[in-house]
């Protein structure tokens, strides 16, 4: 017969742990949240190790009186509210009085803290939820915690930790966020010794996005000040040229709290409609305002989601407010140039159809899906293609790329020729020209020939960066004078990780101080194609989506290999006839030229026969 009994207390917050802080970036939440429910003007957050061995949090708050600080470790004990009903005026971050009892369980703490009425403080230990020293001691108003050794007594815990760097580049994003959310609060964050950034806590939002993004991107913003009934929007968003290929510049903030949600991203992006590319997401920092008993915050304790009494309401206000403020800088002549060059490169698809072809892809890229997700309805194409010749492409594209992928096999079955591509059939091709700036038309023998430039290009240049790779005879072109380039925190430790990865490719990166680095040379294959700036950076925004890149050499090479030659062929729109025959000559020698490293089609064809059949020229 099964026992049933209850957990003890320590138990219970360990497992409580798991939810509240399921990694260091859970506590250095839960830990400044308090400082800034607090009342803090200055939060200084040190971390070593990516806080796995420590994280210090000192604040200047109102502390906490002798008799109630074991009581804040108690599982959930809170000063912040009595029943469900102060949800509804909620002006903290926190309120779940579980923060303290789960880090305590999980980890060694030390608190000193000393509240404005006392003449002196209490330093207060607990070690695996249990108390080891509770004592009087001098100290400065405020509060001090360090969290040491986390998950120390939680093997299968810790064994989910992520290395220091990455765990700590979660809190450096954190700390960003927080510093964006705040600019009234003067922050400063120091990991493994070193200051990573501080902010004033003047008040001015601007400054701080300057601080954490740099110039480039400060340079480029455009304030955000609305207000609509009881809802205001501050904050600023990015001019569209510094779109980025990330969601991961969206901040969005409610009544202080950042937070991730969908239809906010999907409310920004919509007012960014007219001027932002297919799979680029636009810069913005925005903190929205409206009364506590709009928007519910108990969804999930370390799930960054609120829920409104009137999303709707927030999302058009959203999307309206941005679109104002976008149309009022005349960005008009621009972003439309913009974003015509972006449907020139870009292709188009039914939705549907698309994520049919790319789910079955060998490589959907997690920048793909985004794209995917991203597709224009406007351009579906209904139903059977054979029934409806102005869904010529998709037509076309049907056949790919299952059987493009081995297209010399198809056409092999299907009429016994040679492949299309090939040496013999070279002599026959006829250039005819290009369309919508993006594909070539070509007829060889019997066959009309379409071929996306940009995957070609792509496709050509990958092949012979991941030779020269596998050759060691990677060649690089010195860029005059070198690129400055600002990183995130993220970026610096992505750019950190992969650096060897980057080095072995050809590029030429010298870091410049904590978050810069100078570009000095990029892949001979690539120089010239773009600028070097822009695709450095849009490699980087592709690797910080992407959560699955592996150390294994060939791998990250190829991925990195892959989105430069993606990156660096944008913008790239004309070509000559005679460029254009080297291409098709270089894709000639290539095993399998029939698809960018991306998995896209280079080339998709029409038989003349097809064209006779919808001419009705013979009888299909
Ligand atoms: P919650 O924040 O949900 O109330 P916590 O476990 O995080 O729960 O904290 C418990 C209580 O301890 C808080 O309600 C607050 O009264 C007190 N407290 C925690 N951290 C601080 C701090 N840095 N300064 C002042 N009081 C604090
Ligand atoms: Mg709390």
């Amino acid at each position: 017969m099964k026992t049933i009994r209850e957990l003890d207390s320590i138990t219970v917050d360990q497992i409580a742990a798991g939810e509240v802080v399921e990694k260091p970036l859970g506590a250095v939440k839960e830990l400044v949240e308090n400082a800034i429910d607090a009342g803090a003007r200055h939060i200084t957050v040190e971390i070593t190790d990516g806080g796995i061995r420590m994280i210090r949090v000192t604040d200047d708050g109102e502390g906490i009186a002798p008799d109630q600080v074991r009581r804040a470790f108690y599982r959930h004990a809170t000063s912040k509210i009595t029943s469900i009903g102060d949800l509804l005026t909620l002006s903290s971050l926190g309120f779940r009085g579980e923060a303290l009892s789960s880090i305590a369980a999980v980890s060694r703490v030390e608190m000193i803290t000393k509240t404005a009425e006392e003449i002196t403080g209490i330093r207060y230990l607990v070690e695996g939820g249990s108390e080891t020293l509770y004592e009087e001691i001098g100290a400065p108003e405020g509060t001090t915690i360090v969290v040491r050794d986390l998950f120390y007594n939680t093997p299968a815990r810790s064994k989910f930790l992520r290395k220091p760097q990455t765990e700590g580049s979660y809190i450096a994003e954190c700390m960003e966020a927080f510093a964006l959310s705040r600019p009234d609060i003067a922050f400063r964050f120091i990991s493994g010794g070193v200051d990573r950034f501080h902010t004033s806590g003047n008040g001015d939002l601007k400054e701080n996005i300057y601080r954490i993004y740099g110039r480039d991107i400060a340079a480029q913003i455009q304030p955000v000040s609305a207000a609509s009934g009881n809802l205001r929007i501050t904050g600023y968003i990015g001019n569209p040229s510094i779109n980025r290929g990330s969601r991961a510049f969206e901040r969005f903030f409610v009544n202080g709290r950042q937070i991730k949600d969908r239809f906010l991203s999907m409310a920004l992006e919509e007012g960014y409609r007219e001027y932002v590319m297919q799979h680029k997401f636009p810069f913005a920092v925005l903190l929205l305002e409206l009364p506590s008993d709009e928007v519910d915050v108990n969804v999930h304790p370390a799930k960054l989601e609120v829920r409104f009494q009137n999303s709707f309401a927030v999302s058009s206000f959203v999307t309206e407010t941005v679109r104002q403020v976008l149309h009022s800088h005349e960005m008009i002549p621009d972003a439309l140039l913009d974003e015509k060059e972006e449907h020139a490169e870009g292709f188009s698809f039914a939705e549907d159809n698309a994520a049919e072809r790319y789910g079955n892809a060998p490589e959907a890229e997690p920048f793909e899906k985004i794209l995917l997700q991203n597709a224009p309805k406007s351009v579906q194409i209904e139903g059977d293609p054979q029934e409806n010749p102005a869904s010529l492409l998709a037509y076309g594209l049907k056949e790919s790329p299952v059987e493009m992928s081995d297209r010399a096999a198809f056409e092999q079955e299907r009429n016994g020729q040679l492949r299309i591509l090939s040496e013999e059939k070279r002599k026959q091709y006829r250039i005819l020209g290009q369309v919508f700036e993006t594909y070539w038309l070509i007829e060889s023998d019997d066959d009309l020939l379409m071929m996306d430039q940009h995957a070609a290009h792509e496709k050509v240049n990958y092949e012979r960066m991941m030779k020269a790779w596998h050759d060691k005879a990677i060649l690089s072109q010195l860029i005059d004078p070198p690129a400055l380039i600002e990183l995130s925190a993220r970026e610096a430790d992505l750019l950190k990780n992969y650096m060897e990865y980057f080095l072995n490719l050809g590029f030429e990166i010298e870091s410049f101080g904590e978050k810069e680095i100078l570009l000095r040379g990029v892949p001979l294959d690539l120089y010239g194609a773009a600028d070097e700036k822009e695709f450095f950076r849009a490699i980087l925004d592709e690797m910080t989506e992407d959560t699955s890149l592996s150390r294994d050499p060939e791998t990250v090479t190829s991925k990195i290999a892959g989105m430069a030659c993606k990156a660096s062929v944008k913008g790239n729109t004309r070509m000559t006839f005679e460029e254009i025959e080297a291409l098709l000559d270089e894709l000639l020698t290539l095993d399998n030229p029939y698809h960018c490293p991306h998995g896209r089609p280079t080339i998709i064809t029409m038989s003349k026969y097809e064209l006779d059949k919808r001419f009705h020229r013979v009888v299909g």
